[in-house]
């Protein structure tokens, strides 16, 4: 592959602090994240139109923006000039970005959360009935561009997702008072939070520079009723029914108390889960130091392996990852490259997958053992030099 040299693309410290509003969300109290939020100058001009709708066959939710299909993009294939080139700058690492209520230092740089410029849900004053209300914000991995999970240290993964876990904690438990019950929700629970990453152009992702979004609403997204319509009807959660039943040849990785593993039922080649072993477990924030370097080690893996595989198999490397946190998952993470695309059949509820999961599986034990060793003589040659 032909590269261009120039110098990492990052956001300068003086930039971060032109930013800075809060340094750690968790001293932050949640009536004043909903202000910095409504105040953040723009924001407000890119706001949801603020109502949804049930697709009554099978419980989705239609949130409707149409201030969305206005937001730029800089992640386009690199048809005429590689992303994030010193013609094609990005924005993040310009600081032309939202006001940062959490950062914290990693090895080189800061990992940080600001808002969403261009937001999903917005906390409205008064939400009516059939009106959604929330918060969407962003975790920017690193600030330098081109670090994301696949090229950090284990232990900078872990500080990263320690951060998001305390900003989970301050949505869910102090943003939950302040929301209505949606009518349609049997679950009891008032507030959700929905963690995700969408990497690459093909699945959403429209910025270049690594980071995850997390949304908190009062309206629940279908999987997680999914989640919590399985445990009504099983007498378990869904964690607990794969850790049970997915057959052993299956497994990816032991973590020690979170195992990597393809499905039995994988929809798409080289969909991953990666599932905590104690399944009282429900939300990132519960879980303790060994569990967060699991799940840290896990993520890290998972997206090593899709960015390896997918150039091999001659796709454009795109992928998301979901959380699934809340009532009856357990808590489980879904690794989702975008290996095929979705058809009619697939529309109808019916998929055809081009790979059979034992093979996927061992493909995956083998690109990371590969990894690990290439990984174990690097260090060799480190401490030999
Ligand atoms: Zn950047």
């Amino acid at each position: 592959m032909n590269k261009t040299v120039f110098p990492t693309q990052r956001l300068s410290s003086e930039k971060l602090a032109a930013l800075l509003q809060n340094r750690d969300v968790s001293e932050l109290s949640f009536p004043e994240l909903v202000r910095l939020y409504r105040e953040e100058p723009g924001l407000a001009d890119f706001r949801p139109d603020g109502d949804y709708q049930i697709d009554p066959r099978n419980g989705e939710r239609i949130l409707f923006n149409a201030a969305r299909a206005r937001r730029p993009h800089d992640n386009r294939p690199a048809a005429e000039k590689p992303v994030a080139s010193p013609e094609r700058p990005c924005v993040v690492c310009q600081g032309r970005t939202t006001g940062i209520i959490d950062v914290v230092a990693l090895s080189e740089g800061v990992t940080f959360i600001n808002k969403n410029l261009y937001p999903l849900l917005f906390p409205v004053a008064e939400c009516l009935p059939g009106q959604v209300q929330g918060l969407h914000l962003l975790q920017w991995t690193s600030s330098l561009h081109d670090r994301d999970w696949h090229n950090l240290p284990l232990g900078d993964c872990v500080v990263v997702l320690e951060r998001l876990a305390a900003l989970e904690e301050l949505l869910r438990t102090s943003g939950a008072e302040e929301f209505p019950l949606e009518a349609a929700n049997p679950t009891g629970e008032r507030a959700f939070v929905s963690i995700i990453k969408n990497y690459g152009h093909l699945v959403g992702g429209s910025l270049a520079h690594g980071h995850q979004q997390i949304a908190l609403s009062n309206i629940i997204p279908r999987r997680f009723l999914d989640n919590w319509r399985f445990e009504q009807e099983h007498g378990e959660t869904f964690a607990a029914y794969m850790l049970r039943r997915n057959p052993p040849e299956l497994l990816v990785r032991d973590y020690g108390p979170a195992v990597l593993l393809v499905s039995y039922f994988m929809r798409r080649p080289y969909n991953m889960l990666l599932i905590l072993k104690d399944v009282e477990r429900r939300y990132l924030h519960e879980l303790s130091a060994v569990e967060i370097e699991a799940v840290a080690a896990g993520w890290r893996d998972a997206i090593r392996a899709i960015r390896d595989i997918m150039p091999r198999i001659g796709r454009e490397t795109a992928y998301n990852v979901v959380t699934h946190n809340g009532p009856g998952a357990g808590l489980y993470f879904e690794f989702l490259p975008y290996t095929q695309e979705i058809g009619g059949y697939e529309q109808l509820g019916l998929f055809i997958c081009q790979e059979r999961p034992e093979n996927v599986a061992a493909q995956l034990r083998e690109t990371l053992n590969a990894d690990r060793a290439a990984g174990l003589s690097r260090e060799d040659y480190e401490h030999a030099t």
